[in-house]
């Protein structure tokens, strides 16, 4: 090492990655996915050990590990479990900020559904507020197909 590293200052420069990919989403939500685009339906799994109805829909029950059972069709309202409002843009997110990410605990299912809220102030956005999903008008089979959670009318 010369001289010169003497009266350097160890520097640390930003850099990014940027790793596309794909991957098989599999049977349970490949099936979720396909109503979801087609139908417009919100499906979940119910667990016949724990009696919970999953959504997003599991093969298996994160709970207690048995094989999920039936198809459970659920309304698309739910009410706000908990939220958070994104106030920074960042190329990932799927809405330009700011905008509010909730947990929905929809009406039927025992885990919360993270997606975002829309058509909403944020300033109104709280706990225990009821809503219902607004669907993408062009729909490929996507979590996106839900475009966001409204508040009811
Ligand atoms: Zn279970």
């Amino acid at each position: 090492m010369g001289d010169y590293w003497r009266d350097a200052e160890n520097m640390v420069q930003p850099g990014r990655i940027k790793v596309p990919y794909t991957w098989q989403a599999g049977e349970t939500a490949s099936h979720y996915l396909t109503r979801l685009r087609d139908e417009k339906k919100i499906l979940g799994k119910h667990c016949p050990k724990c009696d919970k109805v999953l959504v997003p829909p599991r093969k298996n029950c994160p709970f207690c590990s048995v094989p999920t059972g039936g198809w459970v069709e659920l309304s698309g309202k739910g009410t706000v479990d908990t939220y958070t409002v994104v106030r920074k843009d960042f190329p990932i997110q799927p809405m330009k900020a700011p905008f509010a990410y909730a947990l929905i605990k929809l009406d039927g299912a025992d885990t919360g559904f993270l997606h975002m809220l829309g058509e909403v102030d944020l300033k109104n956005v709280k706990e225990g507020m009821r809503v219902e999903a607004v669907f993408a008008a062009e729909r490929t089979g996507s979590p996106l197909d839900i475009a966001y959670f409204r508040p009811m009318r």
